[in-house]
């Protein structure tokens, strides 16, 4: 059943859907309520709304997600003696028997470990190891969101972001003269080029704030076509566990089979599984 679907027999009225449940399922789901499952928003409903004040918080990190989390896990692990290698892609796992003997990278082959955790996503996992062996069978589409940052001269806007109603655009983050205006579900956008992009948001933007043609002093427009995968009901049910059929290894990432959609809550949940599994194995 698709979210829509669930709605509609929920008995939630034609405005309801529009301005309050697609609100939230676009921007948790990155795709469209017609497409995505209702087992997964259901999943996040629970956890927003039926889980205590504290769940339902809305969270802005004074300093970035960066400084916020993964300075602080990078001095976890250098203080724990472990080494973090950066810019460093791996292009091969090497089995044997069942296990992944060495792991091949640009310029090193790594042997020297117990387990390992793979926390890349779907379709690069696919490029280093045969997913059969994994008995992976799942084939993702994916979804796109655009990033458009604004510097717009004299737009005091009171609020640190505004969520949009009955427009293409989604949110806007305010910081001084920065703007971020988010689009999820972006498909249709993909292809358009950036003066079509643009007039489109200045458009949109007018509709909502006093913002004079020429104060836009600077812009750039970032496209991440395959941003998430789109959570239908038939891929859900074929997201990988954690434990794989070779011995030594363990899958993480957003895509997992965490209950979540593609997040930053499903990616730690994620890691939290494997880690957990290695534990029970050593
Ligand atoms: C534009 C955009 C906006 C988003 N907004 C939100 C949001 O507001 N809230 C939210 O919860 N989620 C959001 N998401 C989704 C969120 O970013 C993802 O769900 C999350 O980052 C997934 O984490 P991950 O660790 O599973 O994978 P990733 O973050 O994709 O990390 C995988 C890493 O593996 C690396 N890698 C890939 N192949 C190899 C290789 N062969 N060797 C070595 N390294 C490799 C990649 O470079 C990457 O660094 C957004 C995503 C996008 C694109």
């Amino acid at each position: 059943m698709t979210v829509k679907q669930w709605l509609i027999e929920s008995e939630q009225t034609e405005n309801l859907i529009k301005y309050f449940w697609e609100i939230i399922g676009i921007g948790a789901l990155n795709s469209s309520i017609s497409k995505a499952s209702a087992l997964l928003f259901y999943e996040i409903i629970t956890q927003i709304l039926y889980r205590g004040n504290f769940a339902s918080t809305i969270i802005l990190q004074k300093n970035g997600l960066s400084k916020s989390l993964i300075d602080p896990l990078n001095s976890f692990i250098v203080k724990n003696n472990g080494d973090i290698i950066l810019s460093n892609k791996v292009n091969r796992l090497v089995i044997e028997k069942d296990n992944v003997v060495s792991v091949l990278t640009g310029d090193e082959k790594l042997s020297d470990y117990d387990y390992l955790i793979s926390a890349i996503p779907l379709y690069s996992l696919a490029r280093i190891i045969d997913l059969n062996i994994l008995n992976i069978n799942i084939q993702f589409e994916y979804s796109s969101i655009l990033n458009i940052h604004l510097w717009i001269e004299g737009l005091n806007l009171k609020e640190k972001f505004y969520g949009f109603l009955d427009s293409p655009l989604h949110w806007i983050f305010v910081k001084d003269e920065h703007f971020n205006i988010v689009i999820s579900d972006a498909d249709y956008l993909i292809e358009k080029d950036q003066n079509e992009i643009m007039e489109l948001v200045i458009n949109e933007l007018k509709r909502f704030f006093p913002v004079a043609a020429d104060a836009v002093k600077k812009y750039k427009i970032i496209k991440e076509k395959k941003a998430t995968f789109i959570p239908a009901n038939k891929v859900n049910k074929l997201r990988p566990e954690a434990e794989t059929k070779i011995k030594n290894l363990f899958l993480a990432g957003d895509w997992t089979n965490t209950g979540l959609p593609a997040t930053i809550e499903s990616a730690v949940k994620s890691g939290r599984i494997a880690a957990e599994k290695v534990l029970k194995n050593i």
